[in-house]
């Protein structure tokens, strides 16, 4: 059989991880990414870089590649739409237009039946001091935030009445949840009503960046089982094929509230690797390559943490026990807060 070709777009740890999983299944990837430090092309086949309007770059990534995928959802969606009208792109561009834009994605989940947080759209500062009432509340941009890039906590008017909001704004007034836990739930959707999902994952944040993951949250049967439903029925609604992420605030209500999708593999699920045989990288290379859905188990409970700024330095140097694992993104450049590789501890399951 011919060997696969799988193009992914995008270059940082979630590619170098879709690229080890894709080399384990005989897989060959080719990284096409705009950053020439991208830590991916460490671990591709092949490395790309250019801007992402190159043409002489897209037709010889589009001749080359059978299938491509993605591991950062913000490449512009116009290239996005013009790669899928030559060589497959899954997950579907379409998706992303609406999973990218907090409010539309918001709009989506509530049509569910899901519940969110209140949330308002904000053109100007008119819009923000007329909607004062829901604070205290965090402003986020609309569009292509992440890692609690481009959000601002406000508490009262007088927050309001400082922002510095430019012209052109886009942005979402989300009120603030009182969070009891931060949860998230991970599936693989094959085609209709064919899965492969990992449980719910206990997240901590700080400064709105995830520090730890465990497995198994700590969390309520209909908590569990709820969330799950949720990330089922989400992957289902979007018709969705490859590794998707849910990610839900649990409020001092015991409310449960979707906070955001993600439509790609997930920082909270870098635990798979060692904690399950078929890591959530595996399972969407298998989706999205057509592969065998193989029955997705946990063998290990498991706690990750992430590895920010320059602590990687004294992780470069740990002993590691047997059940001990160190992810080494290989960035060249140490910035405070940047992730730069992660740590994962797995543990014998007691039941
Ligand atoms: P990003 O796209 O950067 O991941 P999120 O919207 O997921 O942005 O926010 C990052 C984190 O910030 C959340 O996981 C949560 O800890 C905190 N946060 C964001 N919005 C709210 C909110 N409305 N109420 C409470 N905490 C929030
Ligand atoms: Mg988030």
């Amino acid at each position: 059989m011919k060997r696969i070709n799988l193009g992914i777009l995008g270059g940082g740890q979630l590619g170098s991880m879709l690229c080890m999983a894709a080399k384990k299944l005989d897989i060959f990837t080719i990284v096409w990414s705009d950053d020439p430090m991208s830590p991916a092309k460490e671990f591709s086949d092949e490395f790309i870089f250019s801007n992402y309007s190159d043409n002489e770059k897209f037709n010889y990534f589009t001749k080359k590649v059978d299938k491509i995928t993605f591991e950062f959802e913000n490449i512009p969606s116009d290239i996005l739409d013009k790669l899928n009208s030559i060589k497959e792109v899954l997950p579907n561009p379409q998706i992303n237009k609406v999973v990218q834009n907090r409010i539309l994605e918001k709009n989506f989940v509530n049509n569910q039946n899901i519940k969110t947080t209140e949330y308002k759209k904000i053109n100007n500062k008119d819009d923000l001091i007329s909607n004062v009432n829901i604070l205290p509340a965090m402003l986020k941009t609309n569009t292509l935030g992440y890692d609690g890039k481009g959000q601002f906590k406000l508490n009262n008017l007088e927050d309001c009445k400082n922002i510095n909001l430019s012209k052109n704004t886009d942005f979402i007034l989300e009120k603030m949840v009182n969070l009891k836990k931060e949860i998230s739930v991970i599936v693989t959707r094959f085609k209709k009503n064919e899965y492969e999902i990992y449980e719910p994952f206990e997240n901590k944040h700080e400064d709105q960046i995830l520090r730890v993951s465990k497995i198994p949250a700590n969390i309520s049967k209909e908590h569990f089982s709820q969330s799950v439903e949720y990330a089922k029925k989400i992957s289902e609604k979007l018709d969705y094929v490859g590794t998707l992420c849910v990610e839900f605030f649990i409020d001092d209500k015991e409310n449960l509230l979707v906070n955001e999708i993600a439509p790609r593999v997930h920082n909270s699920g870098h635990m798979t690797i060692n904690s399950h045989n078929i890591s959530q990288f595996e399972n969407h290379i298998r989706a999205v390559c057509g592969l065998e859905k193989i029955k997705t188990l946990k063998l290990y409970n498991a706690e990750m943490t992430n590895i920010l700024g320059n602590e990687i330095i004294k992780f470069k140097e740990k002993k590691l026990q047997d059940n001990e694992f160190f992810f080494d993104y290989l960035k060249k450049e140490i910035k405070e807060k940047r992730k730069m590789g992660h740590f994962t501890e797995i543990n014998k399951i007691n039941d």
